[in-house]
C-alpha cells in the first residue's frame, strides 16, 4: 500500500491518494499508513497515453528498443504507448504484433499496444491480415502504415470496411506521395529562399478530405495522424460538423515550432534536427492547430516520438532522416503552448493526452478519471519547475530533440503504472 500525500487532482485542491492493489483505494485528507510519498503539491493527471510512438524494435535497436522507449515514456509521464508498425520486419502479421506485445510485457515500463500495418510490408498493394492481428494476443485495434500514406483509395476503403468488424480504426499518415516527391520542408517563402523542394499543405489536406469522405461513405472510424496545416483543421471541422466518426492528433512540435527555424535557429541554418514528417509549418498554421486542439476539432496530442541514431540525423539536410524524439518533452511543450497561453487547463490536458487517446485505441484500464476504484495509472507533474532540456539525460536511446538547451516549463515528478511507481522524484525506478 502507498499513500501519496499532497497532490492536486487536475490542478484542484490538495488531497492524498491511497493506492492499494493497483487501484486508487481512497482519496481524502490526512491519509496515512504504508509507504508514504510526498507529492509536494504536484498536479495529478491520469497516466498519459500516446497513440503514436516509434519504438523501433524489432529491426532498429540502434535507435530505440521497447525497453528504452518505454523508459522514455515513463519519464515523460506515459503509462501506455501505441507502437507504430514500421519496424523491420513490419508489424503486418499476428506473429510480429505478438512479438512486440510480448516484449512490452517483459521489458515495458509502460503498457505497449502494437499498431498493425494496414498493408503488407507497408507497400500499399495488398491488405495485411487485419483480422488475425485483431484476434491475436496483442488485440490490435489501431492500424496504420505510418511513415507512408495509404494512398490507394480502394485499399483505404477496404481497410475502413474491414476494421468495422472489430471496432478498429485506421490511422492515416496523410501525405499524397506524388505531390511530395523529393519534398524536404514546408512549401512556402522559406523553402523558396533556401532552395529546398517544398512539401505543399495540399498534399496533406487532399488525403484528409478524401479519407473523411470515405469513412463517412462506409460508416467507419478514421483517425488522422499528426495534422500540421490550417487547411487540414478546416476540413476536420467540416467533417465533424457532419457527425462523421473522425478523430485527429497533433504533435507537440507542431504546436510550438515553425518552418523558419530551418533558415535561422540557435543551431544554424539547414540543421536536420528540424527535419520531420510532416514538416514544420508557418506561424499561422501553429495558431490554427492550437485553436483546434483547444476547441476539440483536433482531439488529442500524440508525440510521433521518432528516435534516430546520430549518424542518421547529423548529416546534410537532404540525406538526414525525418523525425524527432518527443516522449520526454511532450507534457512540457503542451504546457508551454497550450496551458501558459490560457488555451487549456489541466482537465483539458488530461482529456487530450490520456482519456481520449485511450478511447480511440479502445484501451481498458487506461485513460480513466482519477477517482476511487480506478486503476492507479497516475502522472504527477510540477508545472512550476523550469528545465533546460539536456538530451544526454534522456532515457531514450536517441537524442534527436529540437529543444536542446531550451528552457521548458514543468517536470514529471512521478509516474505510477497500476500502483507501481515507474518514476519517482523524476528518476526511473
Ligand atoms: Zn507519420
Amino acid at each position: 500500500m502507498i499513500v501519496v500525500k499532497n497532490v492536486r487532482i487536475l490542478g484542484g485542491e490538495p488531497a492524498d491518494l491511497r493506492i492499494d492493489q493497483g487501484v486508487i483505494a481512497e482519496i481524502g485528507q490526512g491519509l496515512s499508513g504504508g509507504e508514504e510519498i510526498d507529492g509536494g503539491g504536484a498536479v495529478a493527471l491520469p497516466g498519459l497515453v500516446d497513440l503514436h510512438t516509434h519504438l523501433r524494435e524489432p529491426g532498429r535497436e540502434d535507435a530505440e528498443t521497447v525497453q528504452t522507449g518505454t523508459r522514455s515514456a515513463a519519464r515523460g509521464g506515459y503509462t501506455a504507448v501505441h507502437a507504430m508498425a514500421n519496424t523491420s520486419p513490419v508489424a503486418d502479421t499476428a506473429g510480429v504484433v505478438e512479438q512486440v506485445w510480448r516484449l512490452g510485457r517483459e521489458f515495458g515500463h509502460c503498457d505497449v499496444h502494437p499498431v498493425g500495418a494496414v498493408t503488407v510490408g507497408l507497400e500499399g498493394r495488398q491488405l495485411a491480415e487485419l483480422g488475425a492481428m485483431a484476434d491475436s494476443a496483442a488485440r490490435v485495434r489501431v492500424f496504420s502504415d505510418d511513415g507512408r500514406c495509404v494512398d490507394d483509395a480502394v485499399l483505404m476503403r477496404r481497410a475502413l470496411e474491414y476494421v468495422k468488424a472489430f471496432d478498429g480504426v485506421v490511422a492515416q499518415h496523410a501525405q499524397e506521395p506524388r505531390l511530395t516527391q523529393g519534398a524536404q520542408m514546408n512549401e512556402g517563402v522559406v523553402s523558396g529562399r533556401l532552395g529546398l523542394t517544398g512539401w505543399p499543405a495540399v498534399a496533406e489536406e487532399a488525403i484528409i478530405a478524401r479519407d473523411c469522405l470515405l469513412a463517412a461513405h462506409v460508416g467507419s472510424r478514421l483517425h488522422v495522424c499528426h495534422v500540421s496545416t490550417a487547411g487540414s483543421v478546416e476540413i476536420l471541422r467540416w467533417a465533424k460538423s457532419k457527425g462523421w466518426d473522425v478523430t485527429a492528433e497533433v504533435t507537440p512540435h507542431h504546436l510550438l515550432l515553425t518552418d523558419d527555424l530551418v533558415e535561422d535557429s540557435p543551431v544554424g541554418a539547414y540543421n536536420p534536427i528540424y527535419k520531420v514528417n510532416p514538416p514544420l509549418r508557418t506561424r499561422a498554421d501553429v495558431e490554427a492547430l492550437r485553436a483546434a486542439l483547444a476547441d476539440g476539432t483536433i482531439d488529442i496530442v500524440a508525440t510521433d516520438h521518432a528516435p534516430h541514431p546520430v549518424e542518421d540525423k547529423e548529416t546534410e539536410w537532404s540525406a538526414a532522416a525525418m523525425g524527432m524524439v518527443g516522449l520526454e518533452t511532450a507534457l512540457s511543450v503542451v504546457q508551454e503552448s497550450m496551458v501558459e497561453t490560457g488555451l487549456l487547463d489541466w482537465a483539458g490536458v488530461a482529456q487530450r493526452m490520456s482519456v481520449v487517446p485511450a478511447r480511440i485505441g479502445r484501451l481498458t484500464g487506461q485513460g480513466q478519471p482519477l477517482e476511487e476504484g480506478a486503476p492507479a495509472n497516475i502522472t504527477l507533474y510540477d508545472p512550476s519547475a523550469r528545465t533546460v532540456v539536456d538530451p544526454s539525460a534522456f532515457a531514450s536511446k536517441s537524442r534527436n530533440t529540437p529543444y536542446e538547451g531550451m528552457t521548458l516549463p514543468g517536470r514529471v515528478v512521478a509516474t505510477f503504472l497500476r500502483g507501481r511507481p515507474t518514476v519517482l522524484e523524476g528518476k526511473l525506478v
